[in-house]
């Protein structure tokens, strides 16, 4: 059966982010079960889930609760849409929940089926915010470099991936990428002890990268911008926690021009840093949220924009009919698997587990291997994690890039049973919610063995 998948896959499947030719000569992974924190593949080997899927398994895999919500869902209503003047429970119930958790300024959300549909859903409401507002020509939206925002067109363009933009353009137009806070990889080097909260160069630095932001406003006109985007943390970027200052700063530059925030809490919401969201971590009061993954941890599509006070008045009040929506905006199954997932994150106190206990002890077990000869930093917020892979620890030199340390340590972990992802030379976690302390031990031990194996 294994072999015949293997063929099939290699004749028919074009897999996401995959050189095609290179995953036909060498095959596929197939995983066929998972429980817990833990997926199986075909050859019968159990992988320690450190991405938990892709960000998104935030209650991990094979909760009975989301399988059956799912099931009587699908007895009860498979499909109906939300266009017009049609609606059903799974959806309202969903909005309504998402409402009670957001910031108190956001009552609002539109759905859709993915993240990256949310961030060409929030590209059009601010946009189209600011024309109602009298203001058409503020359009330009500012992210940041090496940001991921989705794979669809807007959301590509959004992202500042430069191998995602040289591919299948042209691009969005009115959208700019600024510098992002990475201390490790940008920052000044020799001026004080590495992503240290109170060093006074990192703090430094995070103020000069929300400067860039104020910069790029002033180049363009203060009345052009309509709103900048970012994640919290930056996820498939690397996991880049910014510098304490940097969020602050960035609030003050935007208040300052009266231009929209848009956080993407695509991988940080439904608690990945101890909190619902990111922007209650940073303090952080967006105009628009895109969310998606953790919604229904992954169990089934679903994302959405949650829509502050002050943009959804205007859309409401003012703007008519929004010529915008997807087959399947608030898919009945999908909501009532996210809403079963957001009691369960909240009756199991979950996300407060993650901030009170699971990210400190995970904070505590990581830092460790900033230890370890080819370790440059380890960092991590709640739960998520980054490893610096460095040829030289004192000189943060690089490895050759020929050598791809980051895959070679990447598929050592995999055979030796940890799922991590690597983004070039850093190292990538972003396990379950649900992780136990022995599982974050053993975590932290595979990752130690395989980065001997790779040094
Ligand atoms: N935004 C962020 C921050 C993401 O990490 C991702 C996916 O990884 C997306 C948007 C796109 O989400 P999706 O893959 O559901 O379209």
């Amino acid at each position: 059966m294994t072999d015949e998948l293997t063929r099939l896959d290699r004749a028919h499947h074009l897999h996401p982010f995959t050189d095609f030719k290179a995953l036909g000569e060498e095959g596929s992974r197939i995983i066929v079960h998972a429980e817990g924190v833990y997926i199986h593949d075909s050859e019968g080997r159990r992988l320690l889930d450190a991405m938990a899927g892709l960000w998104c398994v935030n209650l991990g895999y094979g909760r009975e609760e989301l399988i059956t919500a799912a099931t009587e869902q699908l007895r009860e209503l498979p499909y109906y849409n939300n266009f017009f003047k049609s609606t059903h429970a799974p959806a309202v119930k969903l909005a309504a929940k998402l409402s009670e958790i957001a910031p108190a300024h956001m009552n609002h959300v539109f759905f859709t089926g993915s993240g990256s549909e949310a961030n060409d859903t929030m590209l059009r409401m601010a946009r189209r915010y600011w024309a109602l507002k009298g203001k058409p020509e503020k359009q330009w939206i500012i992210a940041r470099e090496n940001a991921y925002h989705g794979s669809t067109v807007a959301g590509m363009s959004l992202g500042g991936m430069a191998p995602m933009h040289e591919q299948g353009g042209p691009l969005v137009p009115g959208i700019t990428h600024v510098r992002q806070p990475y201390w490790f990889g940008e920052g000044r080097f020799g001026e004080g002890p590495l992503n240290d909260a109170a060093d006074p160069s990192a703090q430094a630095f995070g103020r000069d990268c929300a400067a860039a932001i104020e910069a790029r406003i002033l180049e363009l006109g203060e009345d052009k911008v309509a709103a900048f985007i970012a994640e919290p943390v930056q996820g498939a970027g690397g996991a880049i926690i910014p510098p304490e200052s940097y969020w602050p700063a960035v609030k003050a530059v935007l208040a300052k021009y009266d231009i929209l925030l848009v956080v993407d809490e695509v991988i940080c919401g439904f608690g990945r840093l101890g909190a619902w969201f990111g922007s209650m971590h940073y303090d952080l009061a967006p105009d628009l949220m895109p969310i998606a993954k953790g919604l229904s941890s992954g169990y089934l599509p679903i994302g959405g924009v949650l829509v502050g006070d002050r943009v959804a008045d205007t859309l409401i009040e003012e703007g008519g009919e929004f010529f915008h929506g997807f087959t399947y905006s608030g898919h009945p199954v999908c909501a009532a698997v996210a809403l079963k997932n957001l009691e369960i994150l909240q009756d199991e106190r979950v996300i407060e587990r993650v901030r009170e206990d699971l990210g400190p002890y995970l904070a505590s077990r990581w830092a460790t291997l900033a230890e370890h000869p080819i370790v440059g930093e380890a960092r991590s917020l709640g739960l998520i994690g980054a490893l610096e892979l460095v040829a030289d620890k004192a000189g943060r030199a690089r490895f050759d890039k020929s050598l791809a340390a980051g895959n070679l340590c990447r598929d050592i972990c995999i055979e030796r049973g940890l799922v991590m992802r690597s983004v070039g030379d850093t190292m990538i976690i972003s396990p379950p919610l649900v992780i136990t302390h022995a599982q974050i031990d053993a975590m932290v031990d595979l990752a130690r063995d395989a980065l001997d194996e790779t040094a």
